[in-house]
């Protein structure tokens, strides 16, 4: 479904070359649920970022739906993103003056969705990650686990096929972490799209392990 092949990643700033990815294959297959394991650094979020067509290959192929992306041009990553992936950044990347079920909603404005469905559904994928009836909170009236949620429920109402995690558990505390794997599995159970969770933490894969199939993988 979703195929990596020789992928590298060169960043170029003004006075060196990062080489992030070296040649990189990997394949993920419709519903799978995989976790790739690896230390600051080595390459996720720059793994995610290019299947969720969030940042360019240098060199490679993302194959997608057995179709090459080589070709693809503004509009069809633009489609690509918007339909077909929910993206859980690190940072939570939540807008502070906004309530959270405006910030859900928000990622319903682009796919050009009526105010009123827009916010049934935005209310549905809240209440999926337990915040239910805390529409008119702000981010920061919320944990740093709430605010997770808060992610999640942005990634899952455009009911995307592949769910793309970045760190999800980092920089919370071990009860929250928890929560947030627990969710992470549930989700999968749901929506069933292809999940991928990449972190540096191995206690991540093993707990969500234990509750969903999923092979791992390091970098
Ligand atoms: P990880 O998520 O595993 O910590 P990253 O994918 O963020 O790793 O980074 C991989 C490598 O690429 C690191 O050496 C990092 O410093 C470098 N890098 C990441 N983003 C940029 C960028 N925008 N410009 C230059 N170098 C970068
Ligand atoms: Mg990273």
């Amino acid at each position: 479904m979703l195929k990596l092949d020789k992928i590298t990643k060169i960043y170029k700033t003004a006075t060196l070359e990062v080489r992030a990815l070296d040649g990189i294959s990997l394949c993920f297959r419709k519903n799978e649920f995989v976790s790739i394991l690896g230390p600051s650094g080595c390459g996720k979020t720059t793994t995610l970022n290019i299947v969720g067509g969030l940042d360019h290959y240098t060199s490679g192929d993302l194959i997608i739906n057995n179709i090459s992306t080589k070709r693809y041009g503004d509009h069809d990553w633009d489609i690509y993103r918007n339909h077909k992936i929910g993206f859980i950044f690190q940072a939570y990347n939540l807008i502070p003056h906004e309530n959270i079920l405006e910030n859900v909603e928000l990622a319903l404005t682009i796919g050009g969705v009526k105010k009123e469905e827009r916010i049934q559904r935005a209310k549905a994928a809240l209440d999926k990650v337990g915040l239910a009836g805390m529409y008119t909170k702000k981010p920061n009236e919320l944990s740093g686990g709430m605010q997770k949620r808060v992610s999640f429920a942005r990634a899952i109402v455009t009911n995307p096929g592949i769910i793309l995690y970045d760190e999800p558990t980092a920089g919370l505390d071990p009860v929250s972490s928890t929560v947030i794997e627990d969710y992470i599995v549930r989700l999968k159970e749901e929506t069933n799209a292809t999940s991928i969770v990449v972190t540096h933490q191995m206690s991540t894969i093993t707990r969500t392990a234990d509750k969903v199939p999923s092979i791992w993988i390091s970098l």
